[in-house]
C-alpha cells in the first residue's frame, strides 16, 4: 500500500465504522482535526463520503425554507455583522405583518413548506406580540412550518411564541471560544447563548445552531471543536458559512482565517456532515459569496441537504447585507424560488414534498 493510500485509510477508518466517532473528547478533536488537516489530494474522497452520507440518512430531496429577512432593526452591535446597531450606512426598515404575510401565502405554491423570519434583535413587549400574532396566523392560513430567528430572547418569550404555534429557532453560536465570543458580542456570554438553545429544545422547539467559519486566527483545532460543539448540542439544523469581512465594521480589514484556501469551506461542511449526520445542513447564502453561482450548489454535493431561497421582497433587500457579495440583492422572491428549482434540476436533486422537520423529532410527530 502507497504512502497516501494508508494515509486515507487512517484518515476515514472512523468513518467506516458506523461514523461514530470517538467518546473521548480528546480522541474526537484529534479525528476532526484530522479530516480538516487532509491533504488536498484527499479532499475530493472526504467530499464524496459527505455526500454518501448525506444521501444515506437524509435522502435526495431538499427541504426548501424560504427567508424572509422582515427587519434589520438591531439593538446589538455584533462586530462581524452589517445590520449592527452603529452601521449608519443604511436604511433602517421592519416589513408590516401584512406584507410579510403575503410573502407567505405565496410560498407552498413556490414549494417552500418552510418560512423562516429572520430579523436583528430588538426586544419590546410590542414587537413580541406582534410576531407571536403574526405566526399564529401563518399557521392558521398557510401549510408552513415557521422558524424565527431573531436573537437571545427570554424563556417566557420564546414560550409564548412556541404557544403561537413556532416549530422551529434558528441562533447560531458563532464561535464555540467563550473569549472570542465575548470580543465580537459587546462582551457577550457564549454560555447564555447556548442557555437560550436549551431551553428552546426544553419547550419542544426544533433547534438550530451553527458558526461562521474562519472567523480571524482560527485553527483546525478551533475549527473542529466548532463542529464538535454542534454534534454535543444534538442539533436538528446547523447553519454554516464562511466568515466575509464586512467594510461597515469594525472587522473590516480582519482576513478570514482560510483566504488563501476557500476550498477549506466545504472541507469544513464535509467533517461537519461526518461528525452530525442526521442534521438538516442548509447551503448558505455565504457560500454563493465567496463561490458566485455555484457555491451553493457545490455545498448541496459536500454534505448540505437544504437550501433557503430568499424570499426577502426585492426593494428591502440592499439593507439586508450582513455581508458583502449577497447574491441576488437586484432579485425578488418570485425569482428566486424559480432560479432554486433549476439549480437543484441540474445538480440531479428535487424539492422535499413536505416541510422537513428534524429526523429526531419525526417519529414523535408520527411522520415518515
Ligand atoms: N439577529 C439574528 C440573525 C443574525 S444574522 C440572530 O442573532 O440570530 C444571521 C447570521 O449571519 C449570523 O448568525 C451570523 O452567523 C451570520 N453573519 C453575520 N455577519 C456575517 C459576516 N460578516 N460574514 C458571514 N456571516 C455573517
Amino acid at each position: 500500500m502507497s504512502i497516501e493510500m494508508e494515509e486515507k485509510k487512517e484518515l476515514f477508518f472512523s468513518v467506516e465504522a458506523g461514523n461514530s466517532l470517538p467518546a473521548a473528547s480528546e480522541a474526537a478533536r484529534a479525528t476532526v482535526a484530522g479530516w480538516l488537516r487532509a491533504p488536498r489530494a484527499s479532499r475530493a474522497e472526504l467530499f464524496a463520503r459527505a455526500d454518501a452520507v448525506r444521501r444515506a440518512r437524509m435522502g435526495d430531496a431538499v427541504p426548501l425554507r424560504g427567508i424572509i429577512e422582515f427587519s434589520n432593526r438591531c439593538a446589538s452591535d455584533c462586530a462581524y455583522c452589517g445590520i449592527r446597531r452603529s452601521n449608519r450606512a443604511l436604511r433602517r426598515y421592519t416589513m408590516p405583518p401584512d406584507e410579510i404575510l403575503d410573502v407567505a401565502r405565496r410560498m407552498a405554491g413556490w414549494g417552500q413548506m418552510t418560512v423562516v423570519l429572520q430579523s436583528g434583535e430588538t426586544p419590546s413587549r410590542e414587537g413580541d406580540r406582534e410576531l407571536g400574532e403574526l405566526i399564529r396566523r401563518i399557521k392558521r392560513e398557510t401549510p408552513l412550518a415557521v422558524t424565527l430567528s431573531v436573537g437571545n430572547r427570554p424563556r417566557d418569550v420564546y414560550a409564548y411564541w412556541r404557544e403561537c404555534g413556532m416549530d422551529r429557532y434558528l441562533l447560531r453560536f458563532e464561535t464555540a471560544d467563550p473569549e472570542l465570543y465575548r470580543r465580537l458580542h459587546e462582551g457577550g456570554d457564549l454560555e447564555e447563548r447556548l442557555e437560550c438553545l436549551r431551553t428552546l429544545r426544553a419547550l419542544g422547539v426544533q433547534v438550530g445552531s451553527g458558526f461562521m467559519i474562519g472567523l480571524p486566527g482560527e485553527t483546525h483545532e478551533a475549527l473542529a471543536d466548532n463542529i464538535l460543539l454542534c454534534r454535543k448540542l444534538d442539533l436538528d439544523m446547523i447553519g454554516v458559512g464562511p466568515f466575509i469581512p464586512n467594510p461597515e465594521t469594525p472587522m473590516a480589514d480582519a482576513r478570514n482565517a482560510w483566504a488563501d484556501d476557500p476550498e477549506m469551506f466545504f472541507v469544513a461542511l464535509a467533517a461537519l456532515r461526518l461528525a452530525c449526520p442526521d442534521a438538516h445542513i442548509p447551503a448558505t447564502t455565504a457560500y454563493d459569496a465567496v463561490f458566485p453561482g455555484e457555491g451553493r450548489d457545490l455545498a448541496l454535493r459536500r454534505g448540505a441537504n437544504v437550501f433557503m431561497p430568499n424570499s426577502t421582497p426585492g426593494k428591502y433587500r440592499r439593507d439586508y447585507q450582513l455581508y458583502p457579495n449577497k447574491p441576488c440583492v437586484d432579485e425578488d422572491a418570485g425569482q428566486c424560488s424559480a432560479c432554486v428549482l433549476l439549480r437543484l434540476k441540474a445538480i440531479g436533486r428535487e424539492p422535499a414534498a413536505g416541510p422537513g422537520h428534524s429526523l429526531k423529532t419525526r417519529g414523535a410527530r408520527g411522520e415518515k
